[in-house]
């Protein structure tokens, strides 16, 4: 009895030292402690000068680097901050103790040959899609990037984008490249079968190129923008589709800058392939047309849309006459377009099932170089 009674209290006793010790521990683990930083007071429980200061909300500050003649001025990049701790130059990791003082200074500013220079950001590559067959969708643009650099040692202390680059973009697809044709529309707008024309292609997801006449976009400015609304190409035909490789110099400029206006305004994009009326050209013609930026577009296939007796026969004709990279000129103007509008989606879906797939005309000629 006596014997199990003076376990018993031993037993106590230890439980009341471990009790105590765990108290200690945790007081001086976790109790605040009196330090002063830069002559003022703060209770801070943290243990190295870093994150006294951090808590603290002092940041020490680094000097600036200045150039010899003082015209750049580069913050932060001067010497560094220093940091005492009861007198001494202390680390951040230095540990910290009760009525500890921490003073910290600013860090010098430095003078150096600071030389700006401008680099070129070269641009990256982004491969898109999966397939055997590779186009340049884009052929990127680079950029530009201001440098800050110590003359002697080269080392470049800042830089800044002035100009991001784009991207080049490769497209990879399963379509071949050389099996491209453009299917293009002139002599509208004309309602209802210019619209009758772009829902059918709409539908079918395939682009095409409208070589307007100005008289008519004048008469249906609508069916212009809902050309351009679905995505399309809208191009210029001349003013009033008359032969233009008989007309004098004020003529030409006429028929193609009245046009070009006309197309500008209603669709907010300026045009940029011209077609000249029956595909008539002349030097002078010519010279007009590009010196105001445009490029010409004439047409390898011509199933005679314009006066075929069924679809199935602009449809064979047009199949007879088409090679890859072809560009197939149709009519949604001009007269009746009843059986164009009729020949259409035969004329996608055999070109398509022929391996055929469908470009703008810019697609045509940047997939050929
Ligand atoms: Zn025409």
């Amino acid at each position: 009895m006596n014997i199990s009674r003076k376990k018993l209290i031993a037993q106590l006793i230890a439980a009341a030292i471990v009790l105590i010790g765990i108290e200690v521990f945790f007081y001086s683990a976790y109790a605040k402690i009196p330090i002063k930083i830069n002559n003022e007071k703060f209770l801070i429980k943290e243990k190295t000068v870093g994150d006294v200061l951090k808590t603290a909300g002092i940041k020490p500050k680094t000097g600036k680097l200045l150039s010899f003649d003082g015209e750049i001025v580069l913050d932060d990049l001067g010497e560094e901050p220093r940091i005492y701790l009861d007198g001494y130059r202390a680390k951040e990791s230095t540990l910290v103790s009760r009525g500890a003082r921490i003073d910290t200074v600013r860090g010098r500013n430095l003078r150096e040959a600071i030389k700006e220079r401008i680099q070129e950001i070269r641009p990256r590559t982004i491969i898109k899609g999966s397939g055997q067959f590779i186009v340049t969708e884009s052929p990127g643009l680079s950029g530009e990037r201001r440098e800050y650099y110590l003359e002697r040692s080269g080392l470049i202390v800042k830089s800044e984008i002035i100009k991001r680059a784009k991207p080049k973009i490769l497209k990879r697809s399963d379509e071949d490249p050389k099996m491209m044709v453009a299917l293009t529309f002139d002599d509208g707008p004309t309602p209802p079968f210019t619209r009758q024309v772009a829902d059918i292609l709409k539908r079918y997801e395939v682009p095409a190129t409208f070589f307007v006449v100005g008289t008519q976009v004048l008469k249906y400015p609508d069916t212009v923008k809902y050309l351009k609304d679905q995505g399309f190409n809208v191009e210029n035909h001349s003013l009033t589709h008359s032969r233009l490789d008989n007309k004098e110099q004020a003529v030409l400029d006429n028929e193609i800058q009245q046009s070009h206006d006309l197309i500008t305004l209603n669709t907010g994009e300026s045009p940029r392939w011209f077609r000249p009326p029956y595909g008539r050209l002349n030097g002078m013609l010519g010279e007009t047309v590009t010196r105001k930026g445009y490029s010409i577009a004439l047409w390898s296939v011509d199933p005679m849309d314009w006066r075929a007796e069924s679809p199935e026969a602009i449809i064979q004709m047009m199949m007879s006459q088409v090679k890859p990279g072809a560009i197939v000129l149709l009519h949604d103007g001009g007269g009746d377009r009843q059986m164009t509008v009729a020949a259409l989606p035969g004329i996608i879906e055999r070109l398509k099932s022929a391996g055929y797939f469908f470009v703008t005309l810019d697609q045509l000629y940047k997939y050929r170089q």
